[in-house]
């Protein structure tokens, strides 16, 4: 049996659920998403990815067709179509068929859709051992640009970056903003441990801000570990004692080598297994959907 895929409020089968080649999102990268996944049957903070979505279409100027009760409900009943339980999720809203031309102006409205399908994860091992990166040398597209913090279908900065990385052997590319400062990798947000605190890029830096890293800067202070957001440079990671990425596919990941360097005793370290840890328990319990504390 074919996936179903959710179409502008229908059910379609996969293999004919097409975007046509005049749709804005295809000729221009012009549309936003998210990439949203279940733990026991429960989109992982949902109402977070919903309001990231609508920050988002707000940024570029997109109204999207239906309410986020609407999208919400669309998201369970395309798993419940498929059969599925837990599934990694794909919401996207492009603007739609129109002229040929950037002007949005010709469009006659939005596509959107969802995609659940299965995750796809990093391989056991690298959460076991660590994993390599290394920084890239294309930089994250500066906020004045097109700011990171839209969740926006044009990803080539990102692509360019990863392609650097497959190009390197690895799995994951650092990106640095255009002062230099590390802002995140391709797809996932950094963090790193020095003298026990927590430390990643503030949003300030040109991020994506990762609904992970929101939850993994909240877990942080639950287990009585002081984390804050900082600007870091390369050498700082270098030096770091602990470093790991966080992202919704990867959940916490650890690094233990960038650009060759090894990142502390090369091992997983103690703050990272803790946060790894806690983050199973948060995500195995009740009202994960919640940021922690929330009635
Ligand atoms: N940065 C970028 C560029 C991303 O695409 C993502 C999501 N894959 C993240 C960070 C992590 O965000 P989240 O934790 O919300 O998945």
């Amino acid at each position: 049996m074919s996936l179903k895929v959710w179409m502008n409020g229908e059910l379609v089968a996969a293999e004919e659920a097409k975007i046509g080649v005049y749709d804005h999102g295809l000729l221009y990268g012009d549309g936003v998403f998210e990439g949203i996944r279940t733990y026991q049957g429960i989109a992982f903070r949902l109402q977070q990815h919903l309001e990231r979505l609508y920050r988002s279409a707000e940024a570029i100027r997109l109204v999207i067709p239906y309410t986020p009760q609407q999208l919400s409900g669309a998201i369970y009943e395309t798993m419940k179509a498929n059969g599925q339980s837990e599934a990694y999720i794909r919401l996207a809203v492009t603007r739609g068929v129109g002229d040929l031309g950037v002007d949005p102006i010709t469009t006659k409205g939005p596509t959107v859709f969802i995609i659940t399908d299965k995750m796809a994860l990093y391989p056991k091992e690298m959460y076991e051992k660590g994993m390599s990166i290394i920084t890239a040398k294309t930089i994250r597209t500066p906020s004045g640009s097109l700011n990171p913090k839209i969740k926006s279908m044009n990803y080539l900065n990102n692509i360019l970056a990863k392609i650097e990385a497959s190009d390197a052997g690895v799995a994951e590319a650092l990106m640095l903003n255009y002062e230099g400062y590390v802002a995140e990798c391709t797809g996932d947000n950094i963090f790193i441990v020095r003298e026990g605190k927590v430390l990643t890029s503030p949003v300030a830096s040109g991020i994506l801000e990762g609904i992970t890293r929101d939850c993994v800067l909240e877990l942080a202070g639950q287990n009585g570990i002081e984390a804050k957001e900082t600007n870091l440079l390369p050498d700082d990671l270098y030096g770091a004692d602990e470093c790991f990425l966080t992202g919704t596919a990867a959940e916490i990941i650890p690094v233990t080598k960038i650009d060759g360097r090894t990142i502390g005793t090369g091992e997983p370290g103690p703050i990272t297994k803790l946060l790894i840890e806690s983050f199973h328990k948060y995500v195995n319990s009740q009202g994960h959907s919640k940021p922690p504390g929330s009635p």
